[in-house]
């Protein structure tokens, strides 16, 4: 097996939406659970501790005064910052955790050092917007990290694809205006958050595949490896970022897509077979959704372990 670097933070537990909420803590717990079922993952994953980002990190791609609202909020006890979006006390320390395993994944990618990691973090990201919260998501880990892999490693391009059931119009409205960073996102439709038409483009480098519910899963497969290849027609990507969302399987009380364990596994390999052939396999991947927890653990084990190859 290829070594991957499992990243997690302990502080991604205290960020607090309590047990009612679908994005509650036991999200993280049912992952490490689901890898003791496989001894020999665990023992062949790189486990690490990642850091926090800071706020200037952050701002990579995000508005400064709404990173300190956040900060703030969290710092006066919590609060919201839309229906469904809670901020407690530990959010802070729990999202700048979550965006700061990413970076970390970002650097041991780079570096040579680690070139496949999986970071298992929440709050998720996708569908922060630059200057609001907003759909469980505090702060966009993958495209602060897509902006941080240009803006401090000078990598020329970036591709992200993003397979949650949701689009990530976070995501896309951070990233929209840079043609260096391409963006694939498949997602239903029509469905939370209802952007993520086709016909949304940025400028020519954004891949929205909107897709009906309940199709034989293979359709959505071959619909998203279609965008990944059409996304990287003349450009060859320097690092591979992934929104791994599991609320698309089967079972997910928040979407309708039908994709079993052999799919996360298929597309994973496809995305890593890839990368080998760009960019020495660079490839950092980032939990997104996925809220029936057993479901969620055991495609994290499969992911890691499609992503190192065994
Ligand atoms: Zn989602």
């Amino acid at each position: 097996m290829t070594e991957v670097a499992y990243i997690s933070h302990s502080d991604c537990g205290i960020h607090d939406t309590g047990w009612s909420h679908p994005e509650h803590v036991g999200r993280l717990r049912a992952i490490p659970r689901a890898l003791r079922e496989d001894f020999d993952l665990f023992q062949g994953l790189s486990h690490r501790e990642g850091r926090h980002a800071s706020a200037e990190e952050l701002a990579l791609a995000h508005d400064p005064g709404y990173v300190a609202t956040v900060m703030a909020m969290a710092e006066a006890g919590g609060g919201r910052l839309d229906g469904d979006t809670v901020v407690s006390s530990g959010s802070w320390a729990a999202a700048t955790a979550a965006a700061g395993c990413v970076l970390d994944g970002v650097d041991l990618a780079v570096s040579g050092e680690v070139t496949r990691s999986f970071a298992a973090v929440r709050p998720p990201g996708h569908h922060a917007l630059r200057a609001a919260g907003m759909g469980f998501c505090l702060f966009g880990n993958i495209a602060v990290a897509a902006h941080y892999a240009r803006a401090r490693h000078r990598l020329d391009r970036v591709l992200i694809v993003d397979w949650d059931v949701h689009h990530g119009n976070g995501t896309q409205a951070m990233i929209q205006h840079e043609p260096a960073i391409h963006f694939v996102s498949m997602h239903q439709w029509p469905w939370y958050p209802g952007t993520g038409a086709a016909s949304e483009r940025g400028r020519g480098n954004v891949w929205n595949v909107p897709m009906a519910p309940a199709l034989p899963p293979q359709r959505y497969v071959d619909a998203f490896l279609s965008a990944v290849d059409a996304a990287t027609v003349g450009f060859t990507p320097d690092i591979v970022l992934i929104s791994a969302g599991f609320d698309s399987l089967r079972g997910d009380p928040l979407g309708g897509f039908t994709l079993e364990m052999e799919h996360v596994d298929a597309m994973t390999r496809a995305m890593t077979e890839r990368a080998e052939s760009w960019c020495g396999g660079r490839v950092v991947s980032a939990l997104e959704g996925g809220y029936a927890p057993e479901l969620l653990g055991m495609a994290c084990r499969i992911h890691m372990r499609a992503l190192g190859g065994a």
